[in-house]
Protein backbone atom coordinates (compact mmCIF):
# COMPACT_ATOMS: atom_id res chain seq x y z
CA UNK A 1 0.00 0.00 0.00
CA UNK A 2 1.75 3.26 -1.09
CA UNK A 3 0.19 5.55 1.90
CA UNK A 4 1.61 3.66 4.27
CA UNK A 5 5.18 3.97 2.69
CA UNK A 6 3.83 7.79 1.84
CA UNK A 7 2.73 7.90 5.60
CA UNK A 8 6.33 6.26 7.08
CA UNK A 9 8.09 8.50 5.11
CA UNK A 10 6.07 11.52 6.21
CA UNK A 11 7.08 10.42 9.83
CA UNK A 12 10.33 10.75 9.01
CA UNK A 13 11.37 7.20 8.95
CA UNK A 14 14.98 7.17 7.06
CA UNK A 15 14.74 3.69 4.66
CA UNK A 16 11.80 2.68 3.53
CA UNK A 17 10.28 -0.65 5.13
CA UNK A 18 10.97 -2.59 1.68
CA UNK A 19 14.72 -1.30 1.96
CA UNK A 20 14.84 -2.35 5.68
CA UNK A 21 13.53 -6.07 4.56
CA UNK A 22 15.98 -6.32 1.39
CA UNK A 23 19.14 -6.23 4.25
CA UNK A 24 17.13 -7.42 6.44
CA UNK A 25 20.08 -10.31 7.06
CA UNK A 26 22.33 -8.35 6.19
CA UNK A 27 21.65 -5.96 9.00
CA UNK A 28 21.48 -8.83 11.42
CA UNK A 29 24.71 -10.13 10.52
CA UNK A 30 26.32 -6.34 10.96
CA UNK A 31 27.57 -6.67 7.36
CA UNK A 32 25.51 -3.38 7.13
CA UNK A 33 27.96 -0.30 6.97
CA UNK A 34 28.07 1.70 9.88
CA UNK A 35 26.14 4.25 8.41
CA UNK A 36 23.63 2.39 6.89
CA UNK A 37 23.60 0.02 10.32
CA UNK A 38 22.27 3.61 12.47
CA UNK A 39 19.64 4.37 9.62
CA UNK A 40 18.43 1.02 10.07
CA UNK A 41 18.24 0.95 13.72
CA UNK A 42 16.59 4.41 13.61
CA UNK A 43 14.18 2.71 11.59
CA UNK A 44 13.55 0.07 13.86
CA UNK A 45 13.26 2.10 16.33
CA UNK A 46 10.94 4.13 14.76
CA UNK A 47 8.73 1.17 12.56
CA UNK A 48 6.77 -1.12 15.19
CA UNK A 49 6.17 -3.14 11.67
CA UNK A 50 9.78 -3.57 11.03
CA UNK A 51 10.86 -3.56 14.56
CA UNK A 52 8.89 -7.02 15.16
CA UNK A 53 9.75 -8.22 11.73
CA UNK A 54 13.64 -8.27 13.01
CA UNK A 55 12.20 -10.13 16.68
CA UNK A 56 10.86 -12.45 14.25
CA UNK A 57 13.69 -12.64 12.37
CA UNK A 58 16.50 -12.76 14.75
CA UNK A 59 14.19 -15.58 16.38
CA UNK A 60 13.94 -17.78 13.68
CA UNK A 61 18.29 -17.13 13.32
CA UNK A 62 18.32 -18.42 17.06
CA UNK A 63 15.79 -21.53 16.48
CA UNK A 64 17.91 -22.34 13.37
CA UNK A 65 21.08 -22.11 15.50
CA UNK A 66 20.19 -24.30 18.44
CA UNK A 67 18.71 -27.01 16.17
CA UNK A 68 21.58 -27.20 13.70
CA UNK A 69 21.61 -30.92 13.46
CA UNK A 70 17.98 -30.98 12.67
CA UNK A 71 16.56 -30.00 9.39
CA UNK A 72 13.44 -27.65 9.89
CA UNK A 73 10.91 -28.91 8.52
CA UNK A 74 9.58 -27.00 5.37
CA UNK A 75 6.15 -26.30 6.64
CA UNK A 76 7.72 -24.81 9.57
CA UNK A 77 9.63 -22.62 7.18
CA UNK A 78 6.81 -22.11 5.16
CA UNK A 79 4.87 -21.24 8.55
CA UNK A 80 7.09 -19.18 9.74
CA UNK A 81 7.72 -17.21 6.09
CA UNK A 82 4.27 -16.71 5.99
CA UNK A 83 3.84 -15.43 9.46
CA UNK A 84 6.36 -13.17 8.78
CA UNK A 85 4.96 -11.77 5.25
CA UNK A 86 0.93 -11.43 7.00
CA UNK A 87 2.82 -9.57 9.98
CA UNK A 88 4.42 -7.42 8.08
CA UNK A 89 2.96 -6.43 4.90
CA UNK A 90 -0.73 -4.74 5.59
CA UNK A 91 -0.91 -4.49 1.32
CA UNK A 92 -1.35 -8.15 0.19
CA UNK A 93 -4.71 -9.01 2.38
CA UNK A 94 -6.43 -5.37 1.31
CA UNK A 95 -5.16 -5.59 -2.22
CA UNK A 96 -6.82 -9.10 -2.67
CA UNK A 97 -10.81 -7.73 -3.16
CA UNK A 98 -9.99 -6.64 -6.64
CA UNK A 99 -8.36 -9.68 -8.14
ZN1 LIG B 1 9.50 -0.20 8.62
Amino acid sequence: MKFITALKTALGVAPGCEKVNEFLAEFVEGALDEKMHAQFEEHMNMCKCCDHYLDQYRQTIDMTKEVDEVAIPTELAEHTLAFLRKSNAFSQDQGSATS
